[in-house]
């Protein structure tokens, strides 16, 4: 889980990221329930849950241009800012895997693809291990969850309309110093019309 942004919004009976985020001083893996929590209600460890818990809040709860159709119990997905807020990223529920490609948010989300480029910001997708970056022409795999990268996005004006290429830097691990996986594709690709 991640720190976030003011919250103007109250988490009242969702719990779905208590389900689909890993916490990792509860041992508590990615798409499992905590077992503190009664979904529905809430936690049952409230004033206990650890200091990742605590700092975490959903998109829905921080960003005003959100309405409650995104309330994640609603969406069935869970939206949060990763790479200090360059990347929007949703993650999907195993049992909903293409929740977000229902409207209203398939067509919110494209609009959102197009506009981050334009900031050197990404909007991506996390499906169980897999991570994918969500381009306005389709989605692009680029590594498992657990991959450290960064990217820069570059734009370029054609007679056709803008076309973005975007390249991947894989970071290695810190801890182990293993060697850098590699998310480095490279993705080119033309702004549809
Ligand atoms: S997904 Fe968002 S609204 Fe739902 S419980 Fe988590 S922080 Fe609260
Ligand atoms: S400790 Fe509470 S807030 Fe944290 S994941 Fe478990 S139920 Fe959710």
């Amino acid at each position: 889980m991640q720190t976030q942004a003011a919250k103007k919004r109250d988490c009242g009976s969702c719990s779905l990221c208590c389900k689909l985020l890993p916490v990792a001083a509860l041992y508590k893996p990615q798409n499992e329930w905590c077992k503190h929590c009664v979904p529905g209600k809430g936690c049952a460890s409230y004033r206990l849950r650890p200091k990742a818990c605590r700092d975490f809040s959903c998109l829905w709860l921080t960003e005003d241009f959100l309405d409650d159709s995104w309330k994640p119990s609603n969406s069935k997905f869970v939206m949060m800012w990763e790479f200090e807020e360059k990347s929007l990223t949703i993650v999907t529920d195993p049992k909903l895997p293409n929740a977000w490609k229902a409207e209203p948010y398939y067509t919110a989300l494209m609009a959102l693809c197009e506009k981050h480029l334009a900031e050197d910001r990404l909007v991506m997708l996390m499906t169980g291990e897999k991570r994918y970056v969500l381009l306005p022409d389709g989605l692009t795999y680029v590594c498992t969850a657990a991959d450290k990268f960064t990217w820069a996005v570059t734009k370029s004006e054609t007679k056709t309309g803008p076309h973005y290429h975007v390249e991947f830097q894989a970071v290695a691990d810190e801890k182990t110093a293993a060697a850098a996986p590699a998310p480095a594709e490279k993705l080119s690709f033309n702004m549809p019309n």
